[in-house]
């Protein structure tokens, strides 16, 4: 059995893109540059993000509650549903945030799942410019149902000895 399973990810990719406050202007210079390209795309945003987005740069966008709200979960929870594969997030690095664990808990869910992530404009660049935004890509996940299934039937056996 594999230890690894492959999402595709289509030549659309389903991106989210949030913002803290203090790093709201920075994302929005990022995506009025590059508004061509995200608009080919499908895109999420959290509330506030997403509102201003819409509303500044004419982009269609799927907004969830704003982030100290539960956006960044219900992101986190797309992500391990497999239904959102890319993620541009500028947090503030110099203000503590009422939601600091759900930011935590979405960077987690992110990495696990392989998924690219910009937190900053200069890999947002670099993201938003690879040859690989133009074609079909798998991203490779490790299958931790394997380990679970082996740790069950390990427990299960314990319990009949
Ligand atoms: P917002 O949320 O877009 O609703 O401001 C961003 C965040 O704080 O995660």
């Amino acid at each position: 059995m594999s230890e690894y399973y492959k999402v595709p990810m289509g030549e659309k990719k389903r991106i989210a893109l949030v913002a803290h406050d203090r790093r709201k202007r920075d994302l929005l210079e990022w995506a009025r540059y590059n508004a061509g390209t995200l608009s080919k795309h499908i895109l999420y945003a959290t509330g506030t993000t997403g509102a201003m987005l819409s509303k500044e740069l004419g982009l269609r966008i799927h907004k969830f509650k704003s982030g100290p709200l539960g956006g960044d979960l219900e992101i986190g929870a797309k992500i391990a549903q497999g239904e959102i594969d890319f993620l541009i997030f500028f947090w503030d690095p110099l203000e503590p945030q009422p939601h600091d664990v759900d930011v935590k808990a979405l960077l987690r869910i992110a990495t696990l799942y392989n998924v690219p992530v910009a937190m900053n404009r200069a890999t947002a660049d670099f993201l938003i410019s690879s040859p690989l935004m133009k074609g079909c890509y798998e991203r490779i996940i490790r299958d931790h149902e394997v380990f679970l299934r082996e740790e069950i039937e390990r427990i299960v056996e314990m319990d009949l000895d």
